[in-house]
């Protein structure tokens, strides 16, 4: 009997009339039989609100305390969905992380998954039992209650799907599928049917908001095929029409001969740059500037160091927007003097933008097409950066959209 796990966000949990169309739909799968685990996040704003309101008591929250408060939004989606079953007339049976166990380490707010026992959920479903989890949570090993991070339910989802090792893995949201590009910017975004695991993590990195990126980096580790689909349908629209709708994350690569080689367009405003102008061409100066930003736990994307001129060359790189200012600061309080560079400049108005697939690896020209339909727009390429499967540039912010347009176009996506 196949396994499918089901997770809903907190959109499609949002009131207990849409918990009822949750509980309809699941209602059918299982009448269709398969066995059934669901894992839904809080009700929509409930996770806000719970932070918010430890935010008024302590501004800067204690981490574990503030974990056993933002994780109580799931236990009632789950108690909710659970009774929304059982009117149903099904047998369903909740349980919170800490109930299964879901094994996390101790990183409050942002914990690690790692273990998840699976005889409580199996012997559960041989029983003829809809199963029900909490997303978002689990506990550690002194039994402290842990939370996964924003966005963290996906996570779960596939992480249960991994231990339960499921058929599928249906991620139900409020949108129905992954995208070509941000439909708010491109009107003629299309929906992909398919996505490889490689391109969706490159898509989730580079700030296409679907799926939280560790759960895609569980489905990729763990092989769950996954698949990224609308709530907002007819809870009992045919199965067969269900199972085809959506974004399947999948592991080959097949047809990749016909599809076009460009899968999506991404892009992040939330970039900024910097260079350390003048700085001595020796060993260990790379060193010296990210040694001293990544202390600080500042993430570095994209790199460029000059060719020197006279053992003297400038060194550039990008940071989150948010970590502009006390990057410049660590720069010019301590690093200018030790590494002896001229000045330090940088820019805040910048964006990234990326083509990204898995058909550039048998395809040639795809950098230069890219850089062409820029030129042709007359924007101005300040930083490159490639990987085997995407190619971004930073260009100034005030193009960003002119060029996600372009790029659309150019390759082709408006007909995937
Ligand atoms: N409820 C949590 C959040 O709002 C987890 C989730 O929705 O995935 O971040
Ligand atoms: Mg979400």
């Amino acid at each position: 009997m196949a396994l499918i796990v089901h997770k809903y966000g907190g959109t499609s949990m949002g009131s207990t009339e849409r918990i009822k169309n949750v509980a309809k739909r699941v209602a059918k799968w299982h009448d269709a039989g398969y066995q059934m685990v669901v894992v839904p996040s809080a009700m929509s704003g409930e996770t806000n609100r719970l932070i918010a309101l430890a935010r008024e008591i302590m501004p800067q929250p204690d981490q574990r305390e503030l974990d056993l408060i933002a994780s109580t939004g799931e236990q009632v989606s789950i108690g909710l969905l659970s009774m929304a079953l059982q009117a149903l007339g099904k047998q369903a049976v909740a349980y919170a992380g800490w109930q299964v166990p879901i094994r996390t380490d101790s990183a409050f707010t942002k914990a690690r998954i790692q273990s998840i026992d699976d005889a409580k959920i199996k012997a559960d479903l041989a029983a003829g039992k809809i199963v029900i989890i909490a997303g978002f949570q689990g506990v550690d090993e002194n039994n402290n209650i842990t939370t996964l991070g924003r966005g963290g339910s996906d996570t779960s989802a596939v992480a249960v799907a991994a231990a339960v090792k499921a058929d599928e893995c249906l991620i139900y949201t409020d949108v129905d599928g992954v995208y070509t590009t941000d439909p708010r910017v491109v009107s003629e975004a299309r929906r992909l049917k398919k996505i490889t695991f490689e391109e969706m993590l490159e898509m989730a990195s580079l700030g296409s908001k679907v799926l939280q990126i560790r759960s895609v980096e569980f489905a990729g580790n763990y092989k769950v095929p996954t698949r990224v689909l609308s709530s907002l349908t007819d809870p009992m629209m045919s199965l067969e029409e269900e199972t085809k709708s959506g974004t399947l994350i999948s592991f080959e690569e097949d047809n990749h001969m016909e599809q076009a080689v460009i899968s999506g367009i991404a892009f992040s405003r939330d970039e900024a740059k910097i260079t350390v102008l003048g700085v001595p061409d020796r060993p260990g100066i790379a060193f010296q500037i990210l040694g001293a930003i990544a202390e600080a736990n500042i993430e570095v994307d994209m790199i460029i160091q000059n060719q020197s001129v006279d053992g003297k060359t400038d060194f550039t790189f990008t940071v989150p927007r948010g970590d502009y200012a006390r990057s410049m600061d660590i720069l010019n309080n301590t690093v200018k003097q030790q590494i002896g560079a001229t000045s330090i400049v940088g820019d805040t108005q910048v964006s990234k933008v990326s083509v990204v697939g898995v058909g550039m690896r048998s395809h040639v020209g795809i950098a230069a097409k890219m850089f062409k339909t820029l030129f042709d727009e007359g924007i101005n390429i300040q930083m490159i950066s490639t990987s085997e499967i995407k190619i971004s540039v930073l260009i100034n912010e005030k193009y960003m959209e002119l060029a996600v347009r372009a790029l659309h176009k150019a390759f082709g996506l408006e007909n995937v």
